[in-house]
């Protein structure tokens, strides 16, 4: 856990979210900010600051993180979804905690941009 990370806080129950899931590993909450009608985000409890920081020991996480993300979009009556996780500045990463973002809900453009 890192003390002054915006995640963090919320995985510790800290700051409110509009959440969708939780148990011991993860928290999966709505977006502040939605870039699409269904846009919400499943990150581990644990401090990860993004891609590059995930260990050989943290790869099951990462995927119980992607199976929540695709079950959590089913549940909400979102067929069609987008994962994205970005890592760094230039790809948009804001927050350095690592967060998959599940978006459905409206069609979506290829390649992003
Ligand atoms: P990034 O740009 O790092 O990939 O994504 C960070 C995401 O976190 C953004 O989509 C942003 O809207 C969202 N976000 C930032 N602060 C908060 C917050 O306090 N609560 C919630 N629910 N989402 C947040
Ligand atoms: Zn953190």
């Amino acid at each position: 856990m890192a003390e002054d990370c915006l995640f963090c806080k919320i995985a510790r129950g800290e700051i409110p979210v509009d959440k969708l899931y939780e148990d011991d590993d993860l928290v999966a909450f709505r977006d502040i900010a939605p870039q699409a009608p269904q846009h919400f985000l499943v990150i581990p409890k644990k401090h990860l600051a993004g891609p590059n920081a995930i260990a050989v020991e943290d790869e099951p996480l990462i995927g119980r993180i992607m199976a929540a993300g695709a079950r959590l979009a089913r549940e909400n009556g979102v067929e069609s979804f987008r994962f994205v996780v970005n890592e760094g500045e230039e790809a948009g990463q804001t927050v350095f905690h690592f967060h998959l973002h599940v978006l459905g809900g409206r069609a979506m453009d290829w390649p992003p941009g």
